[in-house]
């Protein structure tokens, strides 16, 4: 059901969305908002589902599942944001369209291998970290072309690009400056299948689209607060 509880957040975002790309010499409709779910229940999915969203994201595959096979049938794509472990590919690889956060062969190859032979190839973006944090997922732009290349020979996993998730920052230039960063990283692999960048949350999504994201990773603008602390 359409409330306006879902479609008044939802249209301001995408209106933000739309007048970043504006002001900042962007491709219309160049920038896809992917609606970040984890926490909410499916009810809030399907409100947004029924305003017109259609992609989702979710960072806990046991959490993600449920909602998955319940909302099965409303036409969602699901895109999988979270740390991957090696016990989850399976699922992973069987339930998502998108993986956002490749940082290791081991996995890569985990979800080739598993990705069922009815779907097409499972879209992936490798999580790269600019902001040098250890805590922080991703891996050392460095290190791209390597894993890169690996990747390329696996016929099951489709490269799309990267992802990022730099270090919270107030000010706008700041913010700026650590999505320069991948966009950087993406232009120098030099590599024009590589089409997407996947940065910019609610509190840094209009700076990260100066920068060239092609997928804004949006939670709380859209959902409103979370309701517990992130485990
Ligand atoms: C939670 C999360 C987001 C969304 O963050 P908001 O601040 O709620 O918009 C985006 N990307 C990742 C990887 C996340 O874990």
């Amino acid at each position: 059901m359409t409330t306006p509880a879902a479609a008044a957040p939802l249209a301001t975002v995408l209106a933000r969305i739309r007048d970043a790309e504006r002001r900042h010499g962007r491709a219309p409709g160049s920038v896809g908002l992917l609606a970040v779910s984890k926490q909410q229940p499916p009810e809030a999915i399907a409100a947004l589902a029924a305003s017109g969203q259609r992609a989702f994201g979710e960072n806990y595959l046991q959490e993600a599942l449920p909602k998955v096979a319940r909302l099965e049938g409303l036409g969602l794509s699901w895109h999988f944001i979270g740390r991957i472990q090696s016990n989850k590919t399976r699922d992973i690889a069987a339930h998502f369209t998108w993986v956002h956060t490749l940082d290791r062969l081991k996995i890569a190859e985990r979800l080739d291998a598993q990705r069922p032979p009815g779907l097409p190839p499972l879209e992936c973006l490798v999580e790269v970290n600019v902001s040098g944090e250890a805590s922080k997922g991703g891996i050392d732009p460095a290190a791209l072309p390597e894993l890169l290349a690996c990747c390329r020979e696996l016929p099951r996993l489709r490269l799309r690009g990267l992802m990022a998730l730099p270090a919270p920052e107030d000010d706008f230039a700041r913010q700026r400056a650590g999505f320069r960063r991948v966009r950087e990283a993406l232009a120098a692999l030099g590599d024009p299948t590589l089409d997407t960048l996947s940065m910019g949350t609610s509190g840094d999504f209009e700076a990260a689209i100066a920068e060239g994201a092609t997928i804004v990773r949006i939670g709380t603008a859209l959902f409103g607060a979370r309701p517990r602390a992130e485990g």
